[in-house]
């Protein structure tokens, strides 16, 4: 009791007892929940789970886009930043260029036109899309689009980053190289981030912590911490933890 000398700051996202069904009477299907969690300032938390688990339930509710059916979910914001998104079907614009669709949320913030397409350059010059900003979306890969909307998301510099499996349309090598690109990026700017994934080895890879959903009934079973420090790369890959860890949480999904 008394003063702590260095209280936890509160959370930036907090859930309490959240659910969430479909539908309705018998035919009611249980989606969500009860889930609580709280997501520290500057936390990358990682939610791994089967298909159908209720993981972009959970994503949707966080990102105001869904109501839960019962519980609450609080975003604690101080500054005018952005919550962004990044969706698995990506919600990009078809009618946009590649450039304009990068642009979107700066303009939204009212950013001068010369430095929105500055960072907007830039960012696609990491997603190694400098030759299409003229392009339009229909001209493009699944995975370009992709790194399009992550491009997107990430250029307005957000205050917590809520992704729904955004690498899963890329290939393993290009996966790699955006995972330690994202981490690198959230470190750096101290990024809250809710990351969902279905693979384990992602969310060990990324997570400072992990939790493990179950199909049945929709709740976190399980929460690690993986014992790999900051500024991390997808190197610790190599490690004998990881691999520890991650067949003693193979074994829950
Ligand atoms: P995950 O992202 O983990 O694969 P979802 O959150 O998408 O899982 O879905 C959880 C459960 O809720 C699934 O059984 C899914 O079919 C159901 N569900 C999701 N969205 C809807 C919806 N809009 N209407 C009816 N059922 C839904
Ligand atoms: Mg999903």
């Amino acid at each position: 009791m008394g003063d702590d000398p260095h209280p936890a700051p509160p959370p930036k996202l907090r859930a309490t007892g959240l659910t969430r069904g479909f539908g309705r009477g018998r035919k009611q299907l249980h989606a969500l929940g009860p889930v609580d969690l709280d997501i520290a300032p500057g936390e990358f938390t990682c939610i791994v789970g089967p298909s159908g688990c209720g993981k972009s339930t959970l994503l949707r509710i966080a990102a105001g886009l869904l109501r839960p059916s019962a519980g609450r979910l609080e975003i604690r914001t101080d500054s005018p930043r952005p919550a962004a998104m990044i969706f698995q079907d990506y919600g990009i614009y078809d009618w946009k260029t590649v450039l304009a669709n990068v642009r979107f949320g700066l303009d939204i913030q009212r950013v001068p036109r010369k430095e929105a397409d500055a960072k907007a350059y830039d960012w696609l010059g990491r997603m190694g899309l400098a030759d299409f900003a003229g392009a339009y979306p229909a001209a493009l890969s699944g995975g370009m689009r992709q790194r399009v909307a992550i491009a997107r998301a990430l250029a307005v510099e957000p205050e917590i980053l809520l992704m729904d499996e955004p690498f899963a349309a890329l290939d393993a090598q290009l996966r790699t190289i955006m995972q330690d690109e994202l981490l690198e990026l959230t470190q750096a700017t101290s990024t809250t981030t809710l990351f969902i994934t279905h693979s384990l080895e992602e969310a060990l890879v990324l997570g400072d912590r992990v939790l493990v959903m179950s199909a049945r009934p929709g709740r976190i079973i399980a929460e690690r911490r993986p014992p790999f420090g900051r500024p991390r790369t997808g190197d610790i890959r190599d490690a004998p933890e990881f691999t520890a860890l991650k067949g003693e949480l193979w074994e829950l999904l």
